[in-house]
């Protein structure tokens, strides 16, 4: 148990001991050259968890996605979204800064699939006056609604709708290893209903850096070049993937803990379990920034993510104790 119990977010882990014995352990070469075999066995091993061919690894979550997203929609088209998706609201307007696409979006409660509301956007082709719809994006689980899991089902329907008018589908799986443990729900079956997924190594799984691509062979060799244009061609950067490969091993399964505390946080917070899908409980306050400040002095951070509302993420790093103490602490308060 440590002294402070930081709940602000799953990034906030920090290598374990084994992680950082893999770290120093691994072989590594060049990567722009195409030669650090630990990278590849990282690329490797997530394309075939997705069912897809090939992988990329990139330093960000945030580039993973703007790699993804241009694989699917050019310059000057434009990809359907939640509107409180993390590609539209919190990388900074890079997709239009970096690759030229503009976004429209829905919005659904639980930051799920509205495919009536798709059905309506959907514009591929409405003369000379009007942004062509290239994509469909998706985000599991959902950030900002919550750690809330988008119900495979929906997937499906999106994907056979999107079959039905020819149209790609980007998934956000920065937390898909939340939703896959969650669920239940194979990741080959996330993979399935993607043309191309952006995964994170960094949030949940606890490595200090790293996130990929994940598409078919060519969208990957295209993300390759531009992940280089953009200044992201890394060396002997298997020992970062090392330290991915070491959390696919150890740190997947062991979300059950998280989504455990998570619900145990939000029962003794008075927040319905029901709407706690996976590590993120979002508390209504009114005076959400007083209290994220008394929950600060009492040694439990959090953070205020609107006027009236705060969030708690757990992770690696907070032990059923931590989760005990800092319920018993935010019940206080
Ligand atoms: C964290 C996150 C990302 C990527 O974040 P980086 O900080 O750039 O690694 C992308 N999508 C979602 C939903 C996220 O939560």
């Amino acid at each position: 148990m440590s002294d402070v119990v930081d709940l602000r977010s799953d990034t906030l882990t920090r290598p374990t001991a084994a992680m950082r014995a893999a770290m120093a352990d691994a072989e590594v070469g060049d990567d722009v050259y195409g030669e650090d075999p630990t990278v590849r066995e990282l690329e490797e091993r997530v394309a075939d968890l997705f069912g897809h061919e090939a992988a990329l690894f990139t330093p960000t979550g945030s580039m993973a996605n703007v790699l993804a997203v241009r694989t699917v929609a050019g310059v000057g088209e434009e990809v359907l979204c939640d509107a409180r998706a993390h590609i539209a609201r919190a990388e900074l307007g890079a997709h239009a800064a970096y690759t030229g696409i503009t976004m429209r979006t829905w919005s659904h409660p639980l930051g799920g699939v509205d495919l009536p509301a798709i059905k309506e956007l959907f514009a591929p082709d409405m003369g000379p006056f009007f942004v062509p719809t290239a994509a469909i994006a998706v985000e599991n689980t959902h950030n900002f609604a919550g750690g809330t899991v988008v119900p495979i089902e929906d997937l499906q329907a999106l994907r056979a709708y999107a079959d039905s008018v020819d149209v790609r589908i980007h998934l956000d799986g920065a937390r898909i290893w939340n939703a896959h443990v969650a669920t239940g729900v194979p990741l080959r079956d996330y993979g399935q209903v993607a043309d191309v997924l952006a995964v994170c190594l960094s949030k949940g799984l606890g490595a200090p850096v790293g996130s990929l691509v994940v598409g078919n062979a060519a969208a990957i060799e295209e993300s390759r070049v531009w992940r280089k244009r953009m200044g992201g061609g890394m060396r002997q950067v298997g020992i970062l993937a090392a330290a991915g490969i070491h959390a696919l091993d150890h740190h997947v399964e062991r979300l059950a803990e998280d989504h455990d505390n998570a619900r145990l946080l939000a029962e003794a917070l008075g927040v319905d379990p029901a709407t706690v899908h996976t590590n993120i409980v979002v508390v209504d306050r009114e005076d959400a920034a007083a209290f994220v400040a008394a929950a600060g002095e009492s040694g439990v951070r959090i953070s205020a993510v609107g006027p009236t509302a705060v969030r708690l993420v757990t992770h690696l790093d907070v032990s059923r104790q931590d989760a005990e103490r800092a319920a018993l602490v935010l019940t206080r308060l």
